[in-house]
Protein backbone atom coordinates (compact mmCIF):
# COMPACT_ATOMS: atom_id res chain seq x y z
CA UNK A 1 0.00 0.00 0.00
CA UNK A 2 2.68 2.38 0.61
CA UNK A 3 4.29 2.12 -2.77
CA UNK A 4 1.14 2.55 -4.65
CA UNK A 5 0.04 6.17 -3.11
CA UNK A 6 3.62 7.63 -4.80
CA UNK A 7 3.13 5.67 -7.55
CA UNK A 8 -0.17 6.57 -8.05
CA UNK A 9 0.94 10.35 -6.98
CA UNK A 10 3.03 10.85 -10.26
CA UNK A 11 1.49 8.39 -12.66
CA UNK A 12 1.90 10.04 -16.34
CA UNK A 13 -0.67 10.32 -18.06
CA UNK A 14 0.44 7.61 -20.97
CA UNK A 15 0.58 4.97 -18.40
CA UNK A 16 -3.34 5.71 -17.41
CA UNK A 17 -4.16 5.50 -21.27
CA UNK A 18 -1.56 2.49 -20.98
CA UNK A 19 -4.01 0.96 -18.04
CA UNK A 20 -7.08 1.55 -19.72
CA UNK A 21 -5.72 -0.02 -22.98
CA UNK A 22 -4.55 -3.20 -21.23
CA UNK A 23 -8.25 -3.44 -19.80
CA UNK A 24 -9.71 -3.13 -23.50
CA UNK A 25 -7.42 -5.79 -24.80
CA UNK A 26 -8.51 -8.45 -21.71
CA UNK A 27 -11.63 -7.80 -22.20
CA UNK A 28 -11.46 -8.52 -25.79
CA UNK A 29 -9.34 -11.69 -25.09
CA UNK A 30 -12.04 -12.77 -22.32
CA UNK A 31 -14.88 -11.60 -25.27
CA UNK A 32 -13.44 -14.30 -27.93
CA UNK A 33 -12.85 -17.30 -25.04
CA UNK A 34 -16.17 -16.91 -23.07
CA UNK A 35 -18.82 -14.84 -25.05
CA UNK A 36 -22.02 -14.13 -23.81
CA UNK A 37 -24.02 -13.69 -26.77
CA UNK A 38 -22.98 -14.50 -30.58
CA UNK A 39 -25.17 -11.84 -32.46
CA UNK A 40 -25.13 -10.94 -36.53
CA UNK A 41 -23.03 -7.56 -34.99
CA UNK A 42 -21.79 -5.21 -37.64
CA UNK A 43 -18.26 -5.15 -36.25
CA UNK A 44 -16.03 -2.77 -37.69
CA UNK A 45 -19.10 -0.23 -37.85
CA UNK A 46 -20.27 -1.06 -34.30
CA UNK A 47 -16.65 -1.01 -32.43
CA UNK A 48 -15.93 2.57 -34.47
CA UNK A 49 -19.03 4.10 -33.31
CA UNK A 50 -18.49 3.43 -29.34
CA UNK A 51 -14.24 4.19 -30.36
CA UNK A 52 -15.29 7.36 -31.64
CA UNK A 53 -17.28 8.16 -28.16
CA UNK A 54 -14.60 7.22 -26.45
CA UNK A 55 -11.99 9.17 -28.07
CA UNK A 56 -14.24 12.63 -27.24
CA UNK A 57 -14.71 10.93 -23.82
CA UNK A 58 -10.93 10.98 -23.26
CA UNK A 59 -10.38 14.32 -24.68
CA UNK A 60 -13.03 15.77 -22.56
CA UNK A 61 -11.95 13.85 -19.42
CA UNK A 62 -8.28 14.90 -20.44
CA UNK A 63 -9.23 18.83 -20.59
CA UNK A 64 -10.73 18.33 -17.14
CA UNK A 65 -7.43 16.71 -15.56
CA UNK A 66 -5.77 19.80 -14.21
CA UNK A 67 -9.44 20.59 -12.71
CA UNK A 68 -9.54 17.46 -10.71
CA UNK A 69 -5.98 17.82 -9.71
CA UNK A 70 -6.91 21.56 -8.33
CA UNK A 71 -9.32 20.61 -6.95
CA UNK A 72 -7.45 17.29 -5.07
CA UNK A 73 -4.86 19.92 -4.16
CA UNK A 74 -6.99 22.24 -2.43
CA UNK A 75 -8.37 19.51 -0.12
CA UNK A 76 -4.94 18.63 0.58
CA UNK A 77 -3.93 22.02 1.17
CA UNK A 78 -7.11 22.74 3.04
CA UNK A 79 -7.63 19.89 5.01
CA UNK A 80 -11.13 19.85 3.77
CA UNK A 81 -13.60 17.05 2.92
CA UNK A 82 -15.26 14.42 4.48
CA UNK A 83 -11.98 12.26 4.87
CA UNK A 84 -10.44 15.27 7.00
CA UNK A 85 -13.24 14.17 9.59
CA UNK A 86 -11.46 11.30 10.93
CA UNK A 87 -8.15 9.80 11.33
CA UNK A 88 -7.86 6.21 9.68
CA UNK A 89 -5.54 3.91 8.65
CA UNK A 90 -4.09 4.61 5.15
CA UNK A 91 -6.27 1.35 3.79
CA UNK A 92 -9.49 2.28 5.47
CA UNK A 93 -8.78 5.88 4.03
CA UNK A 94 -8.31 3.95 0.72
CA UNK A 95 -11.45 2.11 0.55
CA UNK A 96 -13.55 5.29 2.61
CA UNK A 97 -12.26 7.54 -0.51
CA UNK A 98 -12.72 5.15 -3.23
CA UNK A 99 -16.46 4.47 -2.01
CA UNK A 100 -17.32 8.29 -1.66
CA UNK A 101 -16.05 8.77 -4.87
CA UNK A 102 -17.67 6.07 -6.34
CA UNK A 103 -21.30 7.51 -4.78
CA UNK A 104 -20.64 11.40 -5.69
CA UNK A 105 -18.75 10.91 -9.19
CA UNK A 106 -20.52 8.02 -10.43
CA UNK A 107 -23.74 6.62 -8.85
CA UNK A 108 -25.21 9.94 -7.86
CA UNK A 109 -24.58 11.52 -11.50
CA UNK A 110 -25.79 8.55 -13.26
CA UNK A 111 -28.87 8.75 -11.28
CA UNK A 112 -29.54 12.42 -12.25
CA UNK A 113 -28.74 11.57 -15.83
CA UNK A 114 -32.25 9.24 -15.78
CA UNK A 115 -34.03 11.57 -13.69
CA UNK A 116 -33.24 14.93 -15.18
CA UNK A 117 -34.47 14.95 -18.47
CA UNK A 118 -31.73 17.11 -21.08
CA UNK A 119 -29.34 14.80 -18.92
CA UNK A 120 -31.23 11.86 -19.78
CA UNK A 121 -31.44 12.72 -23.81
CA UNK A 122 -27.04 12.78 -23.59
CA UNK A 123 -27.52 9.17 -21.44
CA UNK A 124 -29.72 7.99 -24.23
CA UNK A 125 -26.89 7.77 -26.73
CA UNK A 126 -24.78 5.26 -24.46
CA UNK A 127 -28.60 3.45 -23.73
CA UNK A 128 -29.40 3.31 -27.37
CA UNK A 129 -26.45 0.49 -27.63
CA UNK A 130 -28.18 -2.36 -29.03
CA UNK A 131 -24.83 -4.58 -28.58
CA UNK A 132 -23.54 -4.18 -25.38
CA UNK A 133 -19.55 -4.96 -24.85
CA UNK A 134 -16.38 -4.07 -23.67
CA UNK A 135 -16.38 -0.95 -26.00
CA UNK A 136 -19.57 0.35 -25.03
CA UNK A 137 -18.09 1.42 -21.38
CA UNK A 138 -16.66 5.04 -22.84
CA UNK A 139 -20.13 5.25 -25.45
CA UNK A 140 -20.66 8.99 -24.06
CA UNK A 141 -21.86 11.72 -25.74
CA UNK A 142 -19.37 14.34 -24.92
CA UNK A 143 -21.96 16.29 -23.68
CA UNK A 144 -22.36 13.76 -20.60
CA UNK A 145 -18.68 13.38 -20.52
CA UNK A 146 -18.52 16.94 -19.48
CA UNK A 147 -21.30 16.37 -16.87
CA UNK A 148 -19.74 13.08 -15.39
CA UNK A 149 -16.38 14.97 -15.13
CA UNK A 150 -18.02 17.72 -13.21
CA UNK A 151 -19.79 15.62 -11.02
CA UNK A 152 -15.94 13.82 -9.77
CA UNK A 153 -14.69 17.51 -9.39
CA UNK A 154 -17.30 17.68 -6.77
CA UNK A 155 -16.90 14.06 -5.43
CA UNK A 156 -13.11 15.36 -4.82
CA UNK A 157 -14.03 18.31 -2.93
CA UNK A 158 -16.81 17.17 -0.71
CA UNK A 159 -14.83 13.83 -0.22
CA UNK A 160 -11.58 15.38 0.00
CA UNK A 161 -9.34 13.04 -1.68
CA UNK A 162 -5.73 13.59 -2.50
CA UNK A 163 -4.41 12.93 -6.16
CA UNK A 164 -3.12 9.61 -5.57
CA UNK A 165 -6.67 8.45 -4.95
CA UNK A 166 -8.37 10.02 -8.02
CA UNK A 167 -5.58 8.40 -9.77
CA UNK A 168 -6.51 5.09 -8.33
CA UNK A 169 -10.21 5.88 -8.63
CA UNK A 170 -10.24 7.15 -12.09
CA UNK A 171 -7.96 4.03 -13.37
CA UNK A 172 -10.63 1.55 -10.99
CA UNK A 173 -13.93 3.52 -12.58
CA UNK A 174 -12.70 2.84 -16.42
CA UNK A 175 -11.53 -0.47 -15.83
CA UNK A 176 -14.75 -1.34 -14.14
CA UNK A 177 -16.91 0.00 -16.74
CA UNK A 178 -14.95 -2.06 -19.10
CA UNK A 179 -15.44 -5.53 -17.02
CA UNK A 180 -19.16 -4.73 -16.64
CA UNK A 181 -20.31 -4.26 -20.30
CA UNK A 182 -17.88 -6.52 -21.07
CA UNK A 183 -20.05 -9.32 -23.39
CA UNK A 184 -18.79 -12.41 -21.08
CA UNK A 185 -20.46 -15.43 -19.43
CA UNK A 186 -19.65 -15.80 -15.95
CA UNK A 187 -20.64 -18.97 -13.72
CA UNK A 188 -23.70 -17.74 -12.13
CA UNK A 189 -22.36 -18.44 -8.68
CA UNK A 190 -18.93 -16.30 -9.77
CA UNK A 191 -21.40 -13.18 -11.03
CA UNK A 192 -23.34 -13.46 -7.86
CA UNK A 193 -20.49 -13.17 -5.97
CA UNK A 194 -19.07 -10.38 -7.10
CA UNK A 195 -21.83 -9.01 -7.28
CA UNK A 196 -21.70 -9.28 -3.64
CA UNK A 197 -19.02 -6.54 -3.65
CA UNK A 198 -18.54 -5.09 -6.95
CA UNK A 199 -20.61 -4.71 -10.30
CA UNK A 200 -20.60 -7.46 -12.03
CA UNK A 201 -21.52 -8.10 -16.09
CA UNK A 202 -24.40 -9.83 -14.86
CA UNK A 203 -25.43 -7.18 -12.87
CA UNK A 204 -24.87 -4.09 -14.91
CA UNK A 205 -26.81 -5.71 -18.31
CA UNK A 206 -29.81 -5.69 -16.39
CA UNK A 207 -29.47 -1.55 -16.75
CA UNK A 208 -29.54 -2.33 -20.20
CA UNK A 209 -32.98 -3.41 -20.89
CA UNK A 210 -34.65 -1.97 -23.44
CA UNK A 211 -37.73 -1.40 -21.43
CA UNK A 212 -36.67 1.98 -19.59
CA UNK A 213 -38.58 1.01 -16.33
CA UNK A 214 -35.73 -1.86 -15.73
CA UNK A 215 -33.39 1.04 -17.02
CA UNK A 216 -33.72 2.85 -13.69
CA UNK A 217 -31.95 -0.20 -11.48
CA UNK A 218 -28.79 -1.44 -11.45
CA UNK A 219 -26.98 1.99 -11.78
CA UNK A 220 -23.73 1.35 -9.79
CA UNK A 221 -20.26 1.23 -11.12
CA UNK A 222 -17.69 -0.23 -9.32
CA UNK A 223 -19.32 -1.13 -5.79
CA UNK A 224 -23.13 -2.59 -5.96
CA UNK A 225 -23.30 -1.32 -2.18
CA UNK A 226 -24.81 2.17 -3.86
CA UNK A 227 -27.84 -0.12 -5.41
CA UNK A 228 -28.79 -2.43 -2.51
CA UNK A 229 -28.82 0.42 0.15
CA UNK A 230 -30.98 2.46 -2.54
CA UNK A 231 -33.08 -0.69 -3.19
CA UNK A 232 -32.56 -0.44 -6.87
CA UNK A 233 -30.85 -3.59 -7.08
CA UNK A 234 -32.54 -6.08 -9.58
CA UNK A 235 -31.60 -9.53 -10.88
CA UNK A 236 -32.89 -10.38 -13.96
CA UNK A 237 -31.92 -13.77 -16.35
CA UNK A 238 -29.35 -13.18 -19.43
CA UNK A 239 -31.62 -14.63 -21.66
CA UNK A 240 -34.50 -12.24 -20.89
CA UNK A 241 -32.30 -8.98 -21.63
CA UNK A 242 -32.28 -7.01 -25.00
CA UNK A 243 -30.31 -4.65 -25.31
CA UNK A 244 -31.15 -1.09 -26.36
CA UNK A 245 -33.94 1.38 -25.84
CA UNK A 246 -37.82 1.02 -26.40
CA UNK A 247 -37.70 4.76 -27.74
CA UNK A 248 -34.62 4.39 -30.42
CA UNK A 249 -36.34 1.15 -31.74
CA UNK A 250 -35.02 1.80 -35.34
CA UNK A 251 -31.20 0.92 -36.64
CA UNK A 252 -30.68 3.93 -38.07
CA UNK A 253 -31.81 6.05 -35.08
CA UNK A 254 -29.33 3.99 -32.35
CA UNK A 255 -26.31 3.21 -35.12
CA UNK A 256 -25.84 5.93 -37.12
CA UNK A 257 -23.10 8.45 -35.75
CA UNK A 258 -25.04 11.51 -36.64
CA UNK A 259 -28.11 10.86 -34.91
CA UNK A 260 -26.14 9.73 -32.06
CA UNK A 261 -24.45 12.92 -31.88
CA UNK A 262 -27.73 14.99 -32.56
CA UNK A 263 -29.60 12.78 -30.23
CA UNK A 264 -29.59 15.06 -26.94
CA UNK A 265 -30.87 18.34 -28.81
CA UNK A 266 -33.77 16.42 -30.34
CA UNK A 267 -37.81 16.29 -28.71
CA UNK A 268 -37.40 14.33 -25.23
CA UNK A 269 -39.09 11.04 -26.19
CA UNK A 270 -41.89 9.68 -23.23
CA UNK A 271 -41.31 5.69 -22.61
CA UNK A 272 -43.14 3.89 -25.05
CA UNK A 273 -42.78 0.25 -23.26
CA UNK A 274 -42.99 -2.79 -26.08
CA UNK A 275 -45.26 -1.08 -28.17
CA UNK A 276 -43.10 -0.26 -31.10
CA UNK A 277 -41.41 -3.97 -30.50
CA UNK A 278 -37.64 -4.64 -29.62
CA UNK A 279 -34.93 -2.63 -30.67
CA UNK A 280 -33.29 -3.27 -33.96
CA UNK A 281 -30.00 -5.61 -33.20
CA UNK A 282 -28.14 -4.52 -36.86
ZN1 LIG B 1 -27.65 4.39 -17.34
Amino acid sequence: MNSIVPFFNDIPSWQRTLILAAGFVLMWMLESAIPLLRTGINKPKHTGINLFFTGTTLIVNFLFAAVLVMASDFTTRNHFGILYLADLPLWAHAVFGLLLLDFIGAFVIHVLAHKVKWMWKFHAVHHSEPHVNTTSALRHHPGESVFRAVFTTLAILIAGTPVWMVMIYQSASALFSQFNHANIHLPKWLDSMIAIIFVSPGMHKVHHHYLMPVTDTNYGNIFSVWDRLFQTFVSMKTSDIHYGLDIYPKAEEHSRLTRLIRMPFEKYRAPVGSKFGKPEMK
